[in-house]
Formats: structure tokens, sequence, C-alpha cells
């Protein structure tokens, strides 16, 4: 497997729970070299650890540990509503890993999962396959970068790779491999695969450093996106989610020409914008335990099918478009 830089993030696991049927498997093998200090701890199943009821997840955050898991079917689910298919009728998600590095105030894992460990699916190998299979029948847009941040994981699990690999043996696939990482070093040795779309979640200052704890600086994220729109791959701008902070209309029309001033436009190949939406159940569940950010703050939001947010997002919305048109042909622009 290919190294990658990283090695700060070696301290990081404590204890690595490691399931007794991912024991032999060789991904097992490379993460565990990978922290020999790290107290091994053997289990029957991930989720006696990672489902637990009551923990704090909050302090779990602080000190995540890692877990290594086999996992069952279903490999791939149904691409959710509340995200953008960029007209890919046959969209669809895999999770090869659960729950992030990073710490953003308003990440919705906090409110879908009881730990904030990092749970790592060793059998890559399987979900290919099931991906293998699902194209016998058609085509299939595949984000594989939902529920972590693969890239910033590079270093310890090198799937940011694998995938694109694997990718570029395959015809009628597309994959989108979303990021927030500046890690972009990790994988510029493997050549552009017009299959996969490397898409760089992107927020104004003022949001990353109070909202995006642990995330690169916007700059560093930028020029990650910019040189890999120079070597070639096909590079998505996410501008989401739009957070309605004070002054938003001025820093988000500054943030806009910011991106376009470092990353010229006609290197992108498209951009969505998102403006902050949760659903219901789960934006309730965090409020309870974030009172440490007005994220949450429900004055500002209104529920519409089970989906919080800004009662003026349509507005919103809007705005953000008109902003992005300025640099962007429509047909680059999805909201
Ligand atoms: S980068 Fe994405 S997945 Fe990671 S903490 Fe932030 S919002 Fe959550």
């Amino acid at each position: 497997m290919r190294e990658s830089k990283g090695y700060s993030l070696m301290n990081k696991f404590s204890h690595i729970y490691v399931e007794q049927k991912a024991l032999s498997h060789p991904v097992t093998g490379y993460i565990l070299e990978r922290f020999p200090r790290a107290v091994k701890v053997e289990i029957q199943h991930y989720k006696d650890v990672f489902n637990r009821p009551h923990q704090d997840y909050r302090r779990q955050k602080d000190s995540p540990k890692l877990i290594l898991a086999v996992k069952q079917e279903p490999f791939l689910y149904q691409g959710p509503e509340v995200c953008e298919d960029f007209g890919n009728d046959d969209f669809y998600y895999a999770s090869c890993v659960l729950n992030c590095l990073y710490d953003c105030d308003y990440c919705y894992l906090q409110g879908l999962y009881n730990s904030a460990n990092i749970v790592v699916f060793v059998n890559i190998g399987d979900f290919f396959e099931a991906v293998g299979k699902c194209l016998e029948y058609g085509s299939l847009y595949l984000c594989i970068s939902y529920d972590t941040d693969l890239l910033a994981l590079e270093g310890i699990v090198p799937y940011a790779s694998k995938w694109i690999e694997f990718a570029g043996r395959k015809q009628n696939l597309t994959i989108e491999l979303r990021t927030k990482s500046a890690n972009y070093g990790a994988i510029r040795g493997l050549k552009p695969v017009e299959q996969v779309v490397l898409a760089w979640s992107v927020s104004p200052q003022e949001v990353a450093r109070r909202y995006e704890r642990q995330v690169p600086p916007l700059e560093t994220r930028l020029l990650a996106a910019k040189a890999a729109a120079e070597d070639g791959w096909q590079v998505r701008l996410c501008f989401e989610p739009v957070l309605r902070i004070k002054n938003w209309q001025k820093i988000y029309a500054d943030f806009v020409d910011n991106v376009f001033a470092t990353i010229p436009a006609d290197g992108i190949f498209d951009a969505n914008i998102g403006i902050f939406r949760m659903n219901k159940e789960q934006f309730k569940r965090i409020s309870r335990s974030r009172l440490d950010t007005d994220i949450f703050a429900q004055s500002m939001m209104h529920s519409d099918k089970g989906v919080m947010s800004y009662a003026e997002d349509g507005q919103m919305k809007d705005f953000m478009y008109r902003q992005l048109a300025r640099y962007l042909p429509e047909e680059k622009i999805y909201v």
C-alpha cells in the first residue's frame, strides 16, 4: 500500500478495537503497524462498542479510538434526498469509514451516531465487488466520502487511492471523493482518472475559523484544489453548508471572489451550493448537546418535510447562485 504524509496523526489513537473477523485481514495489519503504541482490544462485533448507548460524543471527539471491522451487506446505499445528485439518477453512496478526523460544529454525524470513534471497514474489496455487480445493470454515480473525510485519513488507510485505482478500471462509473483536507499530496502520484471527481468543500474564513475545527485553513484547501485542477483532475467546489452568519451576503460575495482569484474558473469541473440543512431528528438530537455553538439556534430555522433549514433558504440560494454565475456558466452550477 502507498505511504502518504499523515504521520502527525500517528499518535492520535491510544486504543484500537479489532473485530475478531477483521484480525487476519491485510488492511488490519497495515493499520496496526502504523500505531505500534496503541493498545489493541479484540471485540466480537463493532456495534458492541460503536452503538453502545449513553456515550459522550463530545468527550470521545477529543480522544477518538479506532475500530477495525468487517462490513456486511449492504455496501451501497441510495443517495439521500438532501444531497445533490449532480443530475445523476443512479446516485448511491458507500461508507467504508464511519466518522471523521475533523470536528465541524455543524456536522450531521454527531446526530447520526452514538459514538465519535472512527470505524474502518477493512474489507474494501467487498465494496468493490458490490460496485462491480451494480455496474452489470447500468451506470453508477457513487459518493465515497460522505460519512467521513477519506482524503484526510489517507495517511492511516489509503482508501482514496484504492477507490481511484478501482474507478480507473471501470466503465460507466463516476466517483465523487469529497474532502475538506489539503492532503492532495497523498494522491498526487496517481494519474488523473476521468471517472473520478475530486470535490473540495469550501467556506469563508469567518465560517472556517469559527465552526470548522481541525480542518485545514481555506487557503491551503484552495491551493490543493488548484493543484489538482492543474494536474488534470475534474475538480468540484462545494459551497456548503452556506451559513446565515452576520453580514453573510458581504462575507460570501467576497469569499466567492477570493476563491476564483485563487483557482481560475475555467479549471473547475462544476460547483454546487447547499444552504445549511439537516434531517429534523438529527438536528434535534445535536441541538440538545451543542450549547457551545449558535449553529442550532432554532429561532432561525424552519422545518419542511422533516428537514431543518433557514426560513430564508430560497433567498440565500438565489444570492449564492448570482455570485457563482459571475464566474461559472449556468450548466456548471448545481443548487
Ligand atoms: S469534514 Fe465533513 S464529515 Fe468531517 S467533521 Fe466536518 S462536516 Fe463532518
